[in-house]
C-alpha cells in the first residue's frame, strides 16, 4: 500500500536491530496528568537516543503484564528523553502507568509514519485533538512551534469530557502566549466554575478561521470525533490530501505481520498510523471494519 506519507520520510529501527527485542528503557520521571492519565518520560539504559517523528508510536512492554502501542507524546527535538502519554484502561496501560522512577519498561520501535507537520508551512495549520488525541499530536504541535515563522494561522481546537480532563494546561498556555496558537478548548460536560465553552469540538470546526484551501488538518481522538470532524474539514474545503488523522487498532507485532491492525489493504502499523483522509474515508465508511 503507498500513501502520501512515505515510510521513509520516518525513522525506523535500525536494521540490525531484531525489531521484536524490547530495548531497555528507565523511568526518570511520572507525572499523574488527570484521574486516569499519565505521563512517563524514560530514558535509554545504553545511553543510544531514540530518533523519531512525531506522529510516530512504540511498544510499550511492562515485563509480566505484556505490550501496548502508544504513541510519543514528546519533542522530537529530544531523542535522549522518550516521553508517554498513557491512559489507564486495561491489565497492560494499568501496569505501565504504575511503573515508578527507577523501573525499566520494554521499548520497541518507533513504528508506523508520522504527522509531516512540516508540510504545511507556508499554509494555515489546524489541529483537532479529542481527549487523550492531544498526546499523540504535542510532538507535532512542538515541532512546528520551533519553526512556527513558517506558518500561517494556527489553531488548535482541543475537546475533552470535562475540565478535569484536560490535558497539558501549561503547554495549551504557553502554545497560545509565546506561539501564537489560537487555541480554543471545549467541554462535554462543565461544572459550575467552567467559564469556557460547552460543546462537541467539532463545532469549533464549522467556526472557520484558516484558509481552508491552503490549510493542513491534523486530527487526534476517538473514532466517531475524526470522522466528523474530518468530514466537517472536508466540506470547508481541506483537500483530502492534506487532512491526516491517526488511526488506532488492536496491534501486536508493530511491524506489518500479524494482521491484527489490518484494515483491508492497509497495515494500520505501518501505512498509518497517520493516513491522509483520501486513503482514509472510503475505509471509515464501511461499518465495523
Ligand atoms: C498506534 C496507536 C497509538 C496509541 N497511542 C496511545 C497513547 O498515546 N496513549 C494511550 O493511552 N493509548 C494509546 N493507544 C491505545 C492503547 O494501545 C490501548 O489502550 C492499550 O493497548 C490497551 O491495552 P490494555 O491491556 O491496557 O487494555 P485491554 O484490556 O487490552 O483493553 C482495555 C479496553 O481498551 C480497548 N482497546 C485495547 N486496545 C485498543 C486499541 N489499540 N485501540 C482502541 N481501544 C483499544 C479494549 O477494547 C478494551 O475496551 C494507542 C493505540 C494505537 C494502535
Amino acid at each position: 500500500m503507498t500513501t502520501t506519507t512515505g515510510p521513509s520520510a520516518v525513522p525506523a529501527p535500525p536494521a540490525a536491530q531484531d525489531p521484536f527485542l524490547p530495548r531497555p528503557f528507565v523511568v526518570r520521571r511520572h507525572r499523574q496528568d488527570t484521574r486516569d492519565t499519565y505521563t512517563l518520560v524514560l530514558e535509554p539504559v545504553d545511553g543510544e537516543p531514540m530518533p523519531f517523528a512525531a506522529g510516530q508510536f512504540t511498544m510499550m512492554h511492562a515485563f509480566g503484564a505484556g505490550e501496548a502501542p502508544i504513541s510519543i507524546s514528546g519533542d522530537p527535538a529530544r531523542p535522549d528523553l522518550l516521553e508517554h502519554t498513557i491512559r489507564d484502561v486495561g491489565a497492560v496501560t494499568h501496569a505501565l502507568v504504575h511503573a515508578s522512577p527507577g523501573d525499566v519498561l520494554g521499548i520497541r520501535g518507533p513504528f508506523g509514519t508520522g504527522w509531516e507537520v512540516g508540510t504545511g508551512a507556508g499554509g494555515d495549520v489546524v489541529f483537532v485533538a479529542g481527549g487523550i488525541g492531544l498526546a499523540p499530536l504535542r510532538p507535532a504541535i512542538l515541532e512546528l512551534c520551533a519553526t512556527r515563522a513558517a506558518f500561517g494561522r494556527v489553531l488548535l481546537l482541543y475537546g475533552a469530557r470535562t475540565p478535569e480532563d484536560i490535558l497539558f494546561g501549561d503547554d495549551l498556555r504557553r502554545w497560545a502566549a509565546d506561539h501564537g496558537i489560537d487555541v480554543q478548548v471545549t467541554v462535554d460536560n462543565g461544572q459550575h466554575a467552567w467559564r469556557g465553552r460547552v460543546g462537541l469540538v467539532t463545532q469549533l470546526v464549522a467556526r472557520g478561521g484558516f484558509d481552508a484551501a491552503n490549510t493542513l488538518a491534523l486530527v487526534c481522538g476517538p473514532e466517531v470525533m475524526m470522522r466528523y470532524a474530518a468530514s466537517a474539514l472536508a466540506e470547508r474545503g481541506v483537500p483530502a490530501s492534506r487532512l491526516r488523522l491517526s488511526m488506532e487498532r488492536n496491534m501486536k507485532c508493530g511491524v506489518g505481520l500479524c494482521g491484527h491492525c489490518q484494515l483491508r489493504e492497509v497495515f494500520l502499523c505501518v501505512d498509518g498510523p497517520v493516513l491522509t483522509y483520501d486513503v482514509l474515508e472510503p475505509l471509515m465508511a464501511r461499518a465495523e471494519l
